[in-house]
C-alpha cells in the first residue's frame, strides 16, 4: 500500500533526500577468488541482476533519493550481459551523480560495446588491482589492462587504477561452512574501524546498510549458515523499503553504529592478497 501524509487517502509527499552515496551488486558472480570479499563473491557466488527487475529498483528509488555518487559493481559487473541498459539508465536517472563502473578489468576488452558506452554515458571506469603476488592473474591483467587503455585513448573515458584494493580487512572469522561473526562485544568499536561506512547497498530492491549485511544470505545458502546460532542476529537484519517515510529514510541514511556492526572485527587486520585465481576449497579431510 502507497504511504499517506495523514490526509484521508492521499499518497504522502516525499521530499527526494541527497544522500552521498549509493552502490548496487549488478552480478554477484566473480572470475576471481579475492579472500575475504566482503560480497563474498570469492565463494563462487552465481548469478547477476536483471535489467527487468533492477531498472524498475532503480527508477523506483530514484522517486526517493538522489545519490551524489551511484556505484555500479559487483561481484564482476561485467558479467552482466544487461550492463550497457545500467549504465544508460543510471545517467538517465542521475545524470548530475558521480557515475562510477568498479571492475576488476580481466573481461572488459571482450565487451568493446560496453567500453564505448562508458564514454556516451560520461561513467567513470574505476580497475582494482587485487593482487601483486598472483603472477597468474598480473598476466592476464596486464594484458586486460592494455586493452582497456586502447580503448579509453579510442572513446575518451575517465579511468582510475584502484591500487590499493590487493589489502583486505576481513568481516568474518573462518571460512566457507565454518564462518563466523566476530561478535567481539563493541559495535562501535566495530564502526569506526569500518571502511565500508559509506556503502549502503541496493539489493532485492531494497538499501542495506552495507555489503556483508545484504549479501550474507546468500553465502549463508551456499554453506549452509542460515541455522547457525551466532549468524541469526545478523540474518534478521532489516534493509530499507522505498516506501519508508521520509524521517525514517534520513534516519537509514545518518545512522552510524548499530548492533548488527558487532558482525565485524572491533580491531580490524589487513593482510595482503595472495593466490586469488583458484577458487578456496575446504582442507582436505584427514580421515578421508
Ligand atoms: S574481484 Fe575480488 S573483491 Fe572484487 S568481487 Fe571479485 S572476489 Fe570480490
Ligand atoms: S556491519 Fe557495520 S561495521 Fe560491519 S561492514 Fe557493515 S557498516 Fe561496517
Amino acid at each position: 500500500m502507497a504511504p499517506t501524509n495523514g490526509n484521508a487517502g492521499q499518497p504522502a509527499i516525499h521530499r527526494v533526500l541527497v544522500v552521498p552515496f549509493l552502490e548496487m551488486d549488478l552480478a554477484f558472480a566473480c572470475d576471481l577468488h579475492c579472500r575475504g570479499c566482503t560480497h563474498y563473491s570469492n565463494y563462487g557466488l552465481k548469478g547477476h541482476v536483471a535489467f527487468r527487475q533492477g531498472g524498475d529498483w532503480l527508477r523506483a528509488w530514484a522517486t526517493r533519493l538522489i545519490p551524489e555518487t551511484f556505484s555500479m559493481l559487483g561481484g564482476e559487473p561485467a558479467l552482466n550481459p544487461d550492463l550497457v541498459a545500467y549504465l544508460k539508465l543510471a545517467q538517465l536517472l542521475w545524470p548530475n551523480a558521480r557515475r562510477i563502473l568498479i571492475s576488476n578489468g580481466l573481461g572488459l576488452a571482450r565487451r568493446p560495446d560496453l567500453l564505448a558506452a562508458i564514454a556516451e554515458t560520461g561513467t567513470r571506469l574505476d580497475v582494482s588491482v587485487h593482487s601483486y603476488r598472483d603472477f597468474a592473474y598480473l598476466e592476464r591483467f596486464n594484458q586486460a589492462l592494455l586493452a582497456i587503455e586502447e580503448a579509453r585513448l579510442a572513446h575518451g573515458f575517465e579511468m582510475i587504477l584502484r591500487t590499493a584494493e590487493h589489502s583486505f580487512t576481513r568481516t568474518y572469522r573462518g571460512e566457507g561452512p565454518a564462518m563466523r561473526p566476530f561478535a567481539d562485544g563493541s559495535p562501535e568499536a566495530s564502526w569506526e574501524g569500518c571502511i565500508g561506512k559509506l556503502c549502503r547497498t541496493l539489493h532485492d530492491g531494497r538499501i542495506w546498510k552495507c555489503p556483508p549485511l545484504a549479501f550474507l544470505g546468500k553465502v549463508a545458502d551456499r554453506f549452509g549458515l542460515r541455522d547457525v546460532p551466532e549468524w541469526q542476529p545478523y540474518l534478521a537484519y532489516q534493509p530499507i523499503s522505498v516506501e519508508a517515510t521520509e524521517a525514517e529514510m534520513r534516519d537509514f541514511f545518518t545512522r552510524e553504529a548499530e548492533t548488527v556492526c558487532g558482525m565485524c572485527p572491533a580491531q580490524p587486520q589487513t593482510f595482503e592478497q595472495g593466490d586469488i585465481t583458484k577458487a578456496w576449497r575446504p582442507p582436505a579431510d584427514p580421515a578421508g
